[in-house]
C-alpha cells in the first residue's frame, strides 16, 4: 500500500509568504498529480505558537512563519484539498523544532492504520522538513520515495540541496527525478 506525505505546502513557504522557498509554488502541480495516483495522503503543517523558539525574535534562525491559525499557516489554496485524507500539525510547542512530520504527531499511526509500507514524499523545504520527514520514515522501516519534482530547497548555504540528496540516498531513500 502506497501513501503520500505532503510536507508543509503552506502559504508562508510559497511566493508572497513569510519564509518563501525559492520556486516553492512549483511543487503544487506535481503534488496534485501524485495525490490523484496514490490512495492515501497525509499533509503536514508547520504550526507554531507566536513565540516559537525558531523565530528570530527568540534567537532562532527564521522569521516569524506558520503561526497557528494565521493565513500564512494554511495549506496553499491550489492544493487539491479533497485528496487530502488527514492533516497533522508539528512544531506546536514553543520548544518543538517540528522539522519532521513524525515529531510528536499521529503520522506514523495514520500510515500504519492504512497498511502503508511505501511512503512517497514531496513538499517544502527539501533541506529541512522534507529531509527530516523522509529520514524518519526510513528509520521507521518504510520504503521511502522522494519525488524530486515535487520538492524545492531553501539552500541557506550553497550546496545544501546536493548534500541533502546525498544524505537521503545514503539512508536508503529512493529519489525519483
Ligand atoms: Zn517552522
Amino acid at each position: 500500500m502506497d501513501g503520500l506525505i505532503v510536507v508543509d505546502v503552506q502559504n508562508d513557504f510559497c511566493s508572497g509568504g513569510a519564509l518563501p522557498v525559492p520556486d516553492g509554488d512549483a511543487v503544487i502541480t506535481p503534488i496534485n498529480r501524485l495525490m490523484g495516483q496514490i490512495p492515501f495522503t497525509v499533509a503536514t503543517r508547520d504550526w507554531h505558537p507566536p513565540d516559537h523558539r525558531s523565530f528570530a525574535a527568540q534567537g532562532g534562525p527564521w522569521p516569524v512563519h506558520c503561526v497557528q491559525g494565521s493565513a500564512g499557516a494554511q495549506l496553499h489554496p491550489e492544493l487539491h484539498a479533497r485528496e487530502i485524507d488527514a492533516v497533522v500539525d508539528v512544531g506546536q510547542g514553543r520548544d518543538d523544532e517540528g522539522y519532521s512530520g513524525f515529531e510528536g504527531s499521529e503520522l506514523e499511526r495514520l500510515l500504519r492504520e492504512q497498511n502503508v509500507d511505501t511512503v512517497h514524499v514531496g513538499g517544502l523545504a527539501l533541506d529541512y522538513c522534507v529531509r527530516a520527514t523522509a529520514l524518519d520514515a526510513a528509520r521507521l522501516g518504510f520504503r521511502v520515495i522522494l519525488h524530486r519534482d515535487a520538492t524545492r530547497a531553501i539552500e541557506a548555504r550553497p550546496g545544501d540541496e546536493e548534500r541533502t540528496l546525498q544524505e537521503l540516498r545514503q539512508a536508503g531513500v529512493e529519489i525519483l527525478a
